[in-house]
């Protein structure tokens, strides 16, 4: 016999009911022909098919379910999304230096469609960058992000960069002592972390006004 699943309203426990009649059986509307699986929590019926002495589709129709999506965490989907980001960006080098080539072995026509094409694909990458950074932000609770990476200060300025919803206090570092690297770095109590896939960034807030009396 197949398992049945719990109720899928109230998560109680079916059990499975028989006809209440036969084909032989005079007719009596207080009758039932169908099996049914009934809830014992909320007591909602689900019917099979009339003269199933089985049961059994009762009970299929009672295990039967929605087949939902299965759920993608949201880091996981950003991370895929920034991948494919880095996918196209490949992508959109290739084409400017083919377009390149092109222009120099004296074929204009080809290295312009390339040059556009090229700046189709930057332009959708950075539409999408910006919805991806936005949400982001709004669930770091606040405005004044800056969505392009290349205009946070390299000079060692500490601003905040949120990555996948998450902020950290960061600043650009350039190669010394064991940090060989240049790139985004967040310095903690107990050593740093590097290499983030920022989406956005913004200066450090004002502190607070001194509380006057
Ligand atoms: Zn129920």
């Amino acid at each position: 016999m197949v398992k049945l699943l719990d109720c899928p309203f109230c998560g109680g426990e079916g059990h499975t009911l028989p006809p209440t009649c036969t084909k032989a059986t005079p007719y009596d509307p207080a009758h039932r022909a169908f099996p049914v699986v009934r809830c014992g929590g909320c007591g909602c019926d689900v019917p099979g098919k009339d003269w199933d002495d089985t049961r059994h589709s009762a009970i299929a129709a009672w295990n039967r379910r929605a087949v939902s999506a299965p759920a993608v965490a949201p880091e996981v989907a950003e991370k895929a999304l920034v991948d494919c980001w880095n996918g196209v960006n490949e992508v959109i080098a290739t084409l400017e230096s083919t377009a390149r080539l092109a222009r120099e072995a004296n074929h204009p026509e080809q290295a312009k469609y390339m040059d556009a094409r090229a700046a189709e694909l930057r332009e959708a990458v950075t539409a999408s960058r910006s919805a991806l950074s936005l949400h982001s932000a709004d669930a770091s609770g606040g405005g004044g992000w800056n969505f392009d990476m290349e205009a946070a200060p390299k000079d060692g300025t500490e601003v905040l960069i949120c990555e996948y919803g998450d902020v950290f206090l960061a600043r650009w570092t350039l190669g010394h002592d064991n940090i060989r690297d240049e790139d985004w770095a967040c310095f903690m109590c107990d050593g740093y972390r590097k290499h983030f896939d920022a989406t956005c960034w913004r200066p450090l807030p004002a502190p607070p006004a001194q509380q006057e009396g």
